[in-house]
């Protein structure tokens, strides 16, 4: 039995039921597997969501506390990596979540 997997099945499953079930674009429902945790702060989350089936990417951020979640169409220069890269650099908080989701809105590609 591996807890730790299951339980991160168990909080992807939860970001598909509470963000996105099924693809913007071409309507794929998605599974476990298309979902990247990218930050989980327990209050706010990012998660990257891709569809196996037409390719398409997005972010998505979670604020718990008041169930408030958005999500936005991503271009494919910016992978996941950067993206961690870019969340990790400080300690996150609400409104750097929300400043990372306008970054995003406004940018496809990421300047340090
Ligand atoms: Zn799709």
């Amino acid at each position: 039995m591996d807890n730790k997997k299951e339980d991160l099945n168990e909080k992807k499953q939860f970001f598909i039921d509470n963000i996105s079930k099924f693809c913007d674009k071409c309507g794929n429902p998605f599974s476990i597997e298309d979902v990247n945790i990218i930050q989980n702060t327990g209050v706010s989350s990012i998660i990257h969501f891709s569809c196996s089936n037409c390719k398409s990417k997005h972010i998505a951020t979670f604020v718990s506390p008041i169930g408030m979640s958005s999500r936005v169409s991503l271009n494919t220069d910016l992978d996941t990596k950067e993206i961690k890269k870019f969340a990790m650099r400080n300690e996150t908080s609400i409104q750097e979540i929300l400043e990372i989701y306008k970054f995003l809105k406004n940018n496809t590609k990421i300047v340090l």
